[in-house]
């Protein structure tokens, strides 16, 4: 028998081997071999088999099995395939990127023991029938929550948690079991509890429309529009139950689960062990383990960021993809640039499930599909409760005075409302979007702002180290005293990141009990859980964060949402730029005023006019959605078309310019298409690379223009190799223009 193997490289060559006899029976499609590649062993994927070999060479055989059972499911392999020609990424890479190759067969996870306490156990419990206090303690403890808790965890209470756990084992109070222990991104065993709800009416008609369909089975995609706090999570999850009662399983997609962690704790809550959690912090053995638990059908939910679409759970009934609207679905880097929300969608239809897409700011793409009824938008258009939106005030920091440090960055408005708030007791969320001390240094004689030598990007003042950072190659460079250019002393700091912004708010509100959330406060595992925890409990005064706090966050005592500088993102080079503006926006002022307290939103800009700004402080979603199209369909930008990039990089300035032009003619000549380019990227250097870009439109009507250009002219073997010296990168839909 000889078969074709595909190998998890940057190529899109397949390869025929022979098997041999005693191998026979164990090869089918799918199945992971070992097979003989130059000088080395290699895992590679089985394509196809058969009786005769249609390659003139000779053939080698293969070595073994490295893995006998990936056990895909139809929809799943051909899920696959479709990334694989969509995305122009050989299909050995996108299952490079769906299974961990470490399919791990000797690793167990540290099993640990879990308590919960049984009937009898309550019922003595109220009848205040036992006696050693250590006991009830331990006892009224697992009385305050529903899933199981480790025992271990249990020594706040007692000295011995173990013996006295055994204790109450005997006497049938408790059910001790065991758990494997698999990292959570933070601590799902916390006391803190998670309310069973019974939906609203309005809740209710959304769950029922989308109920019906589910129960169809067959492929039905949902848009779910919701304004912040509407119940989203909530109507979804009771769709959840359903889809696993009548035997089906379920993704739920996050944009970053330690940012979502109430999305995964409701999860856990009503589904208990049935839950699979899949992120990016979880080791290769780990996810090794989980892989090899979903195969075998242990997990009936995956709950997970981006890749989790790739999770091979048996009978897929439904797909949630929630914030839809997020870049961090889309993969950069490597190759397969698949963006989870299209796949869903795609592997939604293939394994005749329902998709729902929610968010309260669904994408112009989203959106648009909505318009054209290939999703079915359905709404939920008030807060849930007695909550109402919050009030927004725009402040033109034009008005302020400019001539202090302080009054750039926190308006009279903002003092004051803060100031309110903090006599209230109630807390405040600060958004400030960039990360770092100052912003840039800048030298007031010649206007020179210091650069990364090797990626033409401005460096960012860290305050601990007291260094100038590169925030792309983390080259770490010492603060100049002079300036680099005309050697002036006239060297400043300008600017403010979230390290500046707090000493200014801790200088203004001395007694404040401030914290700061962003990529260097959260880098360590479980510190995200330790920050929310501590608003939770109003331990803080102040958050004060990135685009991070945007999000999911919904504590009842914030009242007040400060946005220090809406502009930020308004000049980036990238059409979506005013999209992501008023999304942020908006987003953020919904973290205010979530429950009982009215809340409000300040946004400062010097763009008070910035339509995206405007729009987004006037909550005014319609609007945005109009005029945002308009421009868009101007400029025949997506989704009024198709966007493709091609990236050319390499160390070479004018061997990357030479091959770009050559590739993108190639593409020119066949009149097909006419592409954009090429230029050099915004970011025209990266880690010493150069990078030249061609952006190519494709209408939206023909989604496998391109690709028909590609495969049949062009050729993919160009793609993923280095020609010349010169990279060439495909990004089919990109959204990353940088
Ligand atoms: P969204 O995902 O739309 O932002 P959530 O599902 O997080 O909204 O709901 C916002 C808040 O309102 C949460 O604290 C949630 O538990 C609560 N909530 C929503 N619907 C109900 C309901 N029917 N009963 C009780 N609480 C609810
Ligand atoms: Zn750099
Ligand atoms: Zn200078």
């Amino acid at each position: 028998m000889y078969i074709r193997v595909t190998f998890p490289l940057s190529s899109f060559k397949t390869f025929s081997y022979e098997v041999p006899a005693n191998l026979k029976k164990q090869v089918n499609p799918g199945v992971c071999v070992k097979a003989p590649f130059g000088k080395q062993e290699r895992i590679g994927f089985v394509l196809s088999c058969s009786e005769k070999s249609n390659y003139s060479g000779e053939t080698k055989k293969i070595v073994g099995i490295h893995e006998q059972d990936l056990s895909f499911s139809e929809e799943l392999w051909k899920t696959l395939e479709w990334i694989s020609h969509y995305y122009i990424t050989p299909l050995g890479k996108v299952l490079k990127t769906a299974v961990p190759l470490s399919f791990n067969n000797t690793y167990h996870p540290p099993k640990e023991k879990v308590a919960v306490i049984t009937e009898a156990g309550i019922a003595v419990l109220s009848e205040s029938k036992i006696k050693a206090p250590a006991q009830i303690r331990v006892m009224e403890a697992l009385n305050q929550v529903y899933e199981p808790i480790t025992i271990s965890s249990l020594k706040v209470f007692c000295s011995s948690p173990h013996s006295v756990c055994k204790r109450l084992e005997e006497k049938g109070f408790i059910k001790i079991t065991e758990q494997s222990r698999i990292t959570d991104p933070f601590d799902f065993y916390t006391t803190e509890s998670v309310k069973d709800v019974a939906l609203s009416s309005d809740q209710d008609d959304v769950y029922q429309t989308i109920l019906k369909s589910i129960n169809k089975q067959k492929y039905s995609p949902f848009l779910l529009k919701g304004v912040t706090g509407s119940g989203k999570t909530e109507v979804y999850l009771k769709l959840a139950q359903e889809v696993i009662k009548s035997g089906k399983s379920v993704l739920v997609l996050v944009p970053e689960i330690s940012l979502t962690p109430q999305v995964a704790k409701k999860f856990r809550h009503t589904f208990g062990d049935k839950v699979a959690l899949w992120h990016s912090r979880m080791t290769k053995a780990e996810k090794g383990w989980t892989w090899q638990q979903l195969k075998q059908g242990k997990f009936s939910v995956v709950v997970g960021a981006r890749s989790a679409i790739f999770a091979p759970v048996k009978n897929l009934g439904m797909i949630v993809v929630d914030e839809e609207q997020e870049s961090s679905f889309k993969q950069e880097s490597p190759a397969p640039r698949y963006n989870a929300r299209d796949v869903s969608l795609v592997r939604g239809k293939n394994a005749n499930a329902t998709v729902i897409l929610t968010s309260a700011t669904p994408s112009l793409e989203s959106h648009y599909n909505g318009l054209l009824n290939r999703l079915k938008v359905v709404n939920l258009s008030k807060r849930y409760g007695t909550a109402v939106y919050p009030k927004v005030s725009l402040v033109d920091m034009k008005n302020e005075f400019s001539e202090s440090e302080t009054s750039n960055i926190l308006s009279r408005e903002l003092i004051i409302d803060i100031q309110n708030c903090l006599e209230k007791k109630e807390q405040v969320i600060l958004l400030k979007n960039r990360r770092g001390f100052s912003l840039i240094q800048q030298c007031r004689s010649c206007g020179y702002i210091a650069l990364c030598k090797r990626c033409s990007v401005s460096l960012t003042y860290h305050r601990a180290g007291n260094q100038m950072m590169c925030h792309y190659c983390r080259d770490a460079n010492p603060v100049a005293q002079v300036c680099g250019e005309c050697g002036s002393e006239e060297v400043h700091f300008a600017g403010a990141g979230t390290q500046k912004v707090e000493e200014v708010v801790q200088d203004t509100f001395p007694q404040a009990r401030i914290l700061r959330m962003d990529i260097d406060t959260v880098r360590k595992r479980g510190a995200h859980n330790k920050i929310l925890e501590k608003v939770a409990k109003h331990e803080v005064d102040i958050l004060l964060g990135t685009q991070m706090i945007a999000k999911g966050l919904d504590f009842e005592n914030v009242t007040l949402v400060g946005v220090i500088n809406a502009d930020s993102g308004l000049f980036f080079p990238d059409f979506r730029a005013g999209e992501r503006t008023f999304q942020l926006i908006y987003q953020v002022a919904g973290r205010a005023g979530r429950h009982k307290k009215p809340g409000k939103a300040i946004v400062q800009t010097y763009n008070p006019d910035d339509i995206y700004i405007h729009t987004a402080s006037q909550l005014d979603i319609q609007k945005f959605y109009n005029i945002a199209l308009s421009h868009r369909q101007e400029l025949q930008y997506p989704p009024f078309s198709r966007l493709s990039r091609i990236l050319f990089s390499g160390n070479n300035r004018s061997s990357v310019q030479q091959v770009a032009f050559q590739i993108t003619d190639d593409l020119r000549k066949t009149g097909k298409v006419k592409p954009i380019g090429p230029s050099p990227a915004p970011i025209e250097r990266i880690q010493g690379k150069w990078r030249f870009h061609t952006i190519i439109k494709t209408d939206r009507k023909s989604p496998f223009l391109l690709h028909n250009l590609i495969y049949g002219v062009l050729g993919t073997d160009v793609f993923e190799q280095t020609i010349k010296g010169v990279r060439i990168q495909i990004d089919v839909d990109a959204i990353s223009m940088l």
